[in-house]
């Protein structure tokens, strides 16, 4: 039986944990090979631990389980030289990057008046430079072979502001822009550009003390079941945060070789958040 991507190559960045995690599980569960990066480090500015290498080594252990082949590579996407090595190690070892998932993120909050240069500069270099630098590594080889499916992940903070996410929309309403600009770009070249816009998804980005704290700065230790109804507050049906696996569902949509004439496009999967916003 073939599947939806045998013989095709999958790359995807902060694919450690979370929703990056997800969709090269289920890229190697319906026959590409994949391309996996992530920084695995903390950072100052960031308030809650980011992934390790054991949650990048269980993500290759995933993908090796389902039979296909696995590269798996401590990156920074902030680091262009980091990004053009590991496109050049995929297309020596597997000839080609057919699909490039720009996942990785961070979240950073702080009210505009406090938040620091270092904030900021994490929150853009992670959030928008490191898409660019993804996209612009692989968007030659894609060219060559006047085939690629790019997908982007925005937020529904690309879409509007809220208190304490300066930088993180900032960031995010960037990579909306870009999206879009280089679907133009790209669009002569069979190659298809889109983002996506989460709402809450429950991974370790929402799942922290430091944004518990922020969402119940009235409690002392606010448990799961106290941000809950804020969270839920964030979306327009009465759901507090979704499964990686539903944006996956989506970034499998985008990037089947049929879905040749979407591009430029922005799809919000934010539990009706998008009745609210332009
Ligand atoms: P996550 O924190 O579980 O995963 C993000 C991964 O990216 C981590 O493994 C982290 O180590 C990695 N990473 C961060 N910066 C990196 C960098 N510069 N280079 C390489 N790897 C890096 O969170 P997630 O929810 O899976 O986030 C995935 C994407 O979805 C992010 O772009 C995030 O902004 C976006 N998003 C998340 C939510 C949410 O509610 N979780 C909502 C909207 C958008």
């Amino acid at each position: 039986m073939t599947s939806t991507y045998d013989g095709q190559v999958a790359l995807i960045t902060g694919a450690a944990r979370g929703q990056g995690r997800s969709h090269a599980v289920a890229f190697a569960e319906r026959g590409a090979d994949v391309v996996l990066c992530d920084r695995c480090e903390d950072s100052p500015a960031v308030g809650y631990p980011l992934a390790t290498e054991p949650d990048l080594a269980e993500t290759a252990r995933l993908v090796a389980a389902t039979g296909r082949r696995c590269i798996s590579v401590r990156a920074d996407t902030a680091d262009r030289a980091a990004m053009d090595a590991l496109v050049a190690q995929a297309h020596s070892e597997f000839g080609r990057i057919d699909i490039a998932v720009a996942n990785a993120g961070v979240s950073v909050a702080a009210p505009v008046q406090s938040m620091s240069s270092g904030q900021w500069a994490e929150v853009i270099y992670s959030n928008l430079t490191g898409v660019f630098n993804t996209v612009g590594a692989v968007a030659g080889g894609m060219i060559e072979r006047d085939y690629g499916r790019i997908v982007t992940i925005s937020s529904m903070l690309g879409r509007a502001g809220n208190t304490n996410m300066a930088g993180y929309a900032a960031s995010k309403w960037g990579v909306i822009g870009f999206t879009k600009s280089a679907a133009l770009d790209l669009a002569g070249h069979g190659i298809t550009v889109n983002a996506i816009a989460p709402g809450n998804i429950s991974t370790p980005m929402i799942h922290n003390e430091a944004l518990y704290s922020m969402m119940r700065p009235d409690l002392q230790s606010p448990t799961i079941d106290d941000v809950a109804p804020v969270f839920e507050s964030l979306h327009a049906q009465p759901v507090p945060w979704l499964e990686a696996a539903e944006i996956t569902r989506v970034v499998l949509f985008l990037t089947e070789p049929d879905n040749a004439h979407i591009s430029g496009a922005v799809i919000p999967v934010d539990a009706g958040n998008a009745a609210r916003v332009t």
